[in-house]
C-alpha cells in the first residue's frame, strides 16, 4: 500500500525478453512426497508471452495451507482456489 511497495503487473518478465506480467489467475500444480495438489484459478501475475507466474505472498501461503491439507487427505487433490483458511473454517453455518 506505501509508495515503495510494487507489484509485479507491467513488470517485465524474468524468463522472456518481450513479456510482461499481467493481472490474472493459473493453475498451480505443487507436490510434495506422494501428495499432488493441482488448484485452478490461483489468482497471480502472469506472463503474457510465455506465462510465467508470480504469486502475491497472501496466495503463496493459502497454497502452503492447501498443501498441508492435501497431504494430510493424502493422494491427488484438484481443487478450486477459494478465500482463505479462516473463511473456510468458520464454524458458522447459514
Ligand atoms: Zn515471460
Amino acid at each position: 500500500m506505501s509508495d515503495k511497495e510494487t507489484t509485479p503487473e507491467g513488470m517485465t518478465c524474468m524468463y522472456c525478453p518481450t513479456g510482461s506480467y499481467e493481472d490474472g489467475t493459473t493453475t498451480m500444480t505443487l507436490e510434495r512426497g506422494p501428495t499432488t495438489l493441482v488448484v485452478k484459478h490461483v489468482p497471480a501475475y502472469v506472463c503474457s508471452h510465455c506465462g510465467d507466474a508470480i504469486l502475491p505472498d497472501d496466495v503463496s501461503k493459502w497454497l502452503d495451507d492447501a498443501m498441508d491439507a492435501a497431504e494430510a487427505a493424502g493422494g491427488t487433490t484438484v481443487r478450486e482456489y477459494d478465500e482463505p483458511k479462516t473463511a473456510a473454517t468458520g464454524g458458522a453455518v447459514s
